[in-house]
């Protein structure tokens, strides 16, 4: 478990050995890895904790950017434990590529991120939670959108295919995750 302070210092020093994959570099790029090939902007709030960021956590000049990851991973942490952990790349792609795709047909929204990271503690204090849910390994996050419905970001995420999409209409957000590609809606 990580505190602010000894998380930027955990950051640093483990930035040499993050690793990035690359989408696409397998079977050779595909329109996932085009609309990734810019700079790569998040613009994030956190109800919980009232935080709220704008960073870019990758540039075509320069690929990963640390800072800007490290503050994607402070965003996404478990805000009741405060605790954070290097989150799943793959995941904060498929944010950027959700944002980014509203954005260009003119529905600039911040990503309202209701979970991310979660402790093994915290989830088993949730009801209906997986028991290994994908939140444990900071491979998942539960968003929403203001003025956009939960239903078309959960198709977004499924045309995506990226992993997994759970949409959650009643209670207003979609889960999305670094699993096998999956949806399911409850
Ligand atoms: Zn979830």
């Amino acid at each position: 478990m990580l505190t602010r302070r000894n998380f930027i210092q955990f950051s640093l020093g483990a930035s040499a050995a993050l690793a990035f994959p690359e989408i696409g570099s397998a079977a050779g790029p595909d329109w996932r890895a085009q609309a990734l090939n810019r700079d790569r902007n998040l613009s994030l709030i956190r109800p919980d904790s009232k935080e709220k960021a704008t960073l870019c956590y990758w540039t075509q000049r320069g690929g990963w950017n640390v800072d800007g990851y490290r503050q994607a991973c402070w965003l996404l942490r478990d805000v009741k434990y405060s605790a954070a952990v290097n989150m799943d790349t793959g995941l904060l792609d498929t944010l950027f590529i959700m944002q980014m795709w509203l954005a260009t047909y003119g529905q600039k929204h911040d990503i309202h991120v209701l979970s991310g990271y979660r402790t093994a503690h915290h989830n088993s204090t949730l009801e209906g939670a997986a028991k290994n849910s994908m939140h444990l390994y900071g491979r998942a996050s539960d968003i929403y959108m203001p003025g956009v419905s939960p239903v078309l970001l959960a198709n977004m995420g499924k045309m995506l295919g990226l992993g997994g999409v759970g949409l959650y209409a009643k209670r207003g957000f979609i889960h999305v995750d670094k699993g096998s590609v999956r949806s399911w809606s409850s």
